[in-house]
């Protein structure tokens, strides 16, 4: 562990030093170079190779003055983590030295062999080749610890044949998607002036912190990211003495030490604390361009993970790592803004900003009612299953909050009336000619939302703590792109601005207002509310991700040149197999833990409880109730032998499905339930046995001791 002294080495300094940003660009390339390179980040040319020479050369020389002797394409394989595939720079010359070298080329392209990242079938492995390209929208960086320094280039990967392989090339293309519709309806509006616009995202990221020498004995966390065993400890999270409570030395000294490492790449690293379960804490960034955030917050997840370790903890970043306690989420803070700085989510103060803004608004309303199925199965993972439609917020039910004053102008809209009284008594004025000036802070806080409008942006709050926020952003980008499409198709024909406006939110909001919900979204009436509606409510991944080869997703991803049939149905089936290994890994450590740890303690400690009564017995002590003891366990240890047999037949039956929709299933609706019956004997059996005796440590040490 390395503490930085910010008096001697103040953050200003430090912030951006493993960066290789806009700032060092400008300081190291020639003018005119510079100015191509922002050309390219602003997707006005096209990056040549003349430039990528210079450019090049330029980080080559960056990196080496700080200590890299390799690079590596850093991309986002389907496997929802990072890859990278280490090069030096060397080139040796004739006569036995070596030259430190890096080209344009080498800068623009890759070529890892790809054979083994999951494709879903787009790749046939006598063209195994894949690409990487480099993203310019994100800087590169250098990956710098003990054991050296790694100039890292954010990338997408793509296959021989163009199709996209990675999660980073969908998102690009639905910026642009989201860019282009957006566009068409500024200028309808009469804005002449933004040339795009861009995502903005802040995620608030969700991690447990677990002491190392505690999880290195639980074979389960180390295998899967969770407890497949763990019985309540006495003390769970219903004191609400953890979340925003004071941070335990330990953990600030790993928090200073995760924001330096940040900050040195240029991650914003703002905000921190304890969240609602014990041990459980949450950092978040400032908000940036999407791509930017995507890969930072990949960053973020790896450095939590290995700065922890540094500290002799280990990071959790499982949507639920303890039964019984809150799992861990990702809220993806979102909005759309253009190239000089205007956000359309912002009500902004005149009637102009406004009408925009009340537009885009119904727009994302439309969006979300219209595609709610694409924004769930956005977040539907095996490991998130445990929080969305569990007995854990937020349900599976997509819907949107948007305060009181906004929904009533919205719905005074919607019906048609000429004005509105605010709750200060205010009359606003619906008319035609000008929209109503809004009530200055008309979002209040709703923490049980999946979808929530804050202000000026929405949180997306289903997305789980392990996710990659490419995918999700990817589809809220496109869904949105589709309904401004048809919201400026309409806006281009209609001949009195301010008429189209209103009638375009009108109709719109009045078709989709049923997604619209203020209320507790975490209460059961909700729930029954949502069904009466007609909200889908899909509880877990497996159905979710059903509505991706739907003829009319395949249509839309598209129309939006985001996703190709081949290339959306093999995400689908690499969805669908890593649902299944998943749980497939799950089951084996439940077994191997059911079978070789629990059941052996349980036995043993039974029997010598058993030889204790006899002892006890031959000294006239008869009335200590060892022998209840014994039965209790021994009935315990009996009812888990064979709940695992049933487990293990179970799963051998899922693995023998080869249709991976069926196999996904076998392994949610059979494979899932005979683990947490035989989960049930474990830890029926942990309250029976002596501490001491136990195998493994419980949730009262992994929750409590830090
Ligand atoms: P909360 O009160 O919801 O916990 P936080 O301060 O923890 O809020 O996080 C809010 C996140 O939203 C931050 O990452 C912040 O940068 C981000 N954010 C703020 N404005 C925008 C915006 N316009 N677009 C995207 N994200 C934003
Ligand atoms: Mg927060």
């Amino acid at each position: 562990m390395s503490i930085v002294d910010f008096t001697k080495t103040p953050v200003t300094a430090l912030y951006g030093s493993n960066c290789f940003s806009n700032a060092v660009m400008r300081e190291r390339l020639p003018k005119n170079m510079y100015q191509e390179m922002l050309a390219v980040q602003g997707g006005e040319k096209e990056l040549t190779l003349e430039v990528a020479e210079v450019v090049a050369a330029a980080m080559r020389d960056w990196a080496l003055a700080k200590g890299a002797s390799h690079y590596t394409h850093w991309f986002h394989p389907l496997t929802g983590l990072t890859a990278e595939k280490h090069d030096s720079f060397i080139a040796p010359t004739m006569d036995g030295r070596v030259l430190m070298e890096f080209s344009g080329k080498e800068l623009i392209k890759g070529e890892p062999d790809a054979s083994s990242f999951p494709s879903g079938g787009l790749r046939a492995t006598f063209e195994a080749r894949g690409y990487t390209a480099w993203d310019v929208t994100s800087p590169a960086f250098l990956k710098q610890d003990q054991t050296g320094t790694t100039l890292c280039i954010p990338t997408a990967f793509i296959s021989y044949y163009g199709q996209a392989l990675d999660k980073k090339v969908p998102l690009l293309k639905s910026i642009d998607a989201l860019s282009k519709q957006a566009i068409r309806v500024l200028r309808a509006l009469g804005n002449d002036t933004s040339k795009r616009v861009y995502t903005t995202v802040g995620p608030e990221q969700e991690y447990f912190l677990v002491d190392k020498a505690l999880y290195d004995q639980r074979p389960d966390l180390i295998l899967t990211g969770r407890t497949v065993f763990g019985s309540m400890p006495a003390k769970g999270q219903e004191m609400e003495d953890h979340y925003f409570g004071a941070i335990k030395e330990r953990v600030a000294g790993f928090m200073r030490e995760l924001n330096t490492e940040l900050w040195k790449v240029g991650i914003a690293a703002k905000t921190q604390h304890n969240e609602v379960a014990p041990n459980q804490f949450e950092i978040a960034p400032v908000f940036t361009n999407t791509t930017v955030a995507v890969d930072a917050n990949q960053l973020v997840m790896e450095t939590i993970k290995n700065v922890a370790r540094r500290h002799g903890m280990e990071g959790l970043l499982h949507e639920k790592p303890f039964a019984g306690i809150n799992g861990s989420g990702k809220h993806n803070n979102w909005s759309i803004a253009t190239d000089d700085g205007i956000n359309l989510f912002d009500p902004g103060a005149n009637p102009e900003s406004n009408a925009r803004f009340l537009l885009f608004a119904a727009a994302v309303v439309e969006a979300v009612d219209r595609y709610a199925l694409l924004i769930r199965a956005s977040a539907a993972t095996s490991a998130n299953d445990h929080r969305l439609g569990a007995n854990e917020a937020p349900p599976a039910v997509v819907s949107i909050f948007f305060g009181g004053p906004l929904t009533e102008i919205l719905d005074n809209i919607a019906e048609g009336k000429s004005s509105v009284k605010t709750e200060e008594g205010a009359v606003i004025k619906l008319g035609v000619t000008s929209l109503p000036n809004l009530p200055k802070d008309v979002s209040d806080r709703n923490r049980t939302s999946p979808f929530a409008f804050t202000g000026n942006k929405f949180e997306f709050r289903m997305v789980g703590s392990s996710q990659s926020i490419a995918t999700p952003n990817t589809y809220l980008n496109v869904a949105v792109a589709q309904v401004l499409s048809e919201f400026a198709d309409k806006l281009e024909k209609g001949a009195h601005k301010n008429e189209t406006i209103q009638s375009i939110i009108k109709e719109s909001y009045a078709k989709h207002r049923r997604v619209v919900f203020n209320g507790n979204g975490y209460a059961e009436e909700w729930v029954r509310e949502a069904e009466r509606r007609g909200l889908p409510n899909v509880r877990n991944a497996v159905d979710a991700l059903s509505v991706l080869t739907r003829s009319e997703t395949i249509a839309l991803f598209e129309a939006h040149q985001v996703f190709s049939k081949d290339e959306m149905e093999s995400r689908y089936h690499i969805y669908l197999e890593k649902y299944a290994k998943q749980i497939n890994i799950e089951a084996g450590v439940t077994i191997d833990m059911a079978r070789r740890y629990i059941f052996p303690a349980a036995t043993t400690y039974a029997g010598t409880l058993a030889q204790d009564a006899a002892a006890l017995a031959a000294v006239g002590a008869t009335n200590i109730p060892q022998a209840k003891r014994v039965k209790r366990i021994a009935e315990l240890a009996a009812e888990l032998y064979d709940e695992t047999a049933k487990l293990e037949t179970v799963l051998t039956e899922a693995q023998e499905v080869e249709d991976p929709f069926t196999k996904a299933k076998a392994y949610f609706e059979k494979v899932r339930p005979a683990m947490d019956a035989v989960r049930t004997r474990g830890d029926g059996l942990e309250k029976l046995v002596a501490k001491n005796a136990w195998p493994f440590p419980g949730y009262e040490e992994l929750l409590f001791k830090l």
